[in-house]
């Protein structure tokens, strides 16, 4: 099987059309699989929640979903985020509505476990933003591996035989080859990237081979961001995604 993962798309569309682009050039992708936040700081929630709901085989609820749909309060949101969701609540129709109080929190599919946030109590929209984070986040999953999305940052967490857990310092791993590791991977934000480098990310994994690898994909960052303009969003969150961060 190969499958395609995409995660924290925030209802831009420009950076989903091309990032399906890309898939569809890659050779036979089995299923396309996302991990949550569709919606949220972008002008095309409705837009991005009808393609992923006819394109992905398995999705996963974000906790700017739940916020939109008001399964999560948001207290907790930043204030740039709490007027995104806000206009987002306002602009879905009722059937994104209920597509979005339809996803599940956590899934698990062959040797994989997939969630938004993190393993140790999805519904609480843990960050995994350390080591020690991610070596305990390692005790709550029985898969080899858990992919997760989130903090916008792709990353590969390494928990090896010994025990101990590092980062993969590559864009590419093969899981098969690493012998009794097991993995935490953040496959990165197809809408928002925060690692610096404004291009869409999103990630390919070959379940037979076990070669995983992300790819990065450039869009009309101008155009995404003209429509957030026209809808009032704030100008830090039209302005982030030139810089990637
Ligand atoms: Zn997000």
């Amino acid at each position: 099987m190969r499958l395609a993962f995409i995660s924290d798309i925030h209802a831009n569309l420009e950076a989903l059309e091309a990032v399906l682009e890309d898939i569809d050039k890659q050779v036979s992708i089995d299923e396309i699989i996302c991990l949550g936040d569709i919606v949220g700081y972008g002008a095309n929630p409705n837009e991005c929640a009808e393609i992923v709901r006819k394109k992905s085989g398995t999705i996963l609820l974000g906790n700017h979903d739940a916020a939109a749909v008001n399964l999560l309060a948001t207290h907790h949101f930043n204030s740039h985020a709490k007027i995104a969701i806000e206009w987002t609540a306002g602009a879905l129709n009722n059937d994104v509505r209920s597509f979005l109080l339809s996803l599940p929190l956590i899934a698990t599919r062959d040797a994989l476990t997939l969630v938004h946030s993190t393993p140790y109590e999805p519904n609480m929209w843990y960050y995994i933003t350390s080591l020690e984070e991610a070596a305990f986040n390692f005790q709550y999953f029985e898969t080899d591996a858990c992919l997760v999305g989130h903090t916008h940052i792709p990353i590969i967490i390494v928990l090896d035989k010994k025990k101990e857990v590092y980062v993969h310092q590559a864009v590419r791993v093969n899981l098969r080859e690493m012998e009794g590791s097991r993995f935490l991977i953040n496959v990165g934000s197809v809408g928002q990237p925060r690692d610096r480098n404004p291009q869409s990310c999103y990630a390919i994994l070959d379940t037979e081979k076990g070669d995983f690898a992300y790819r990065r994909v450039p869009y009309d960052i101008e155009k995404a961001q003209a429509k957030m303009k026209k809808i009032k969003m704030p100008e830090f969150l039209i302005n982030r995604l030139k810089d990637g961060r």
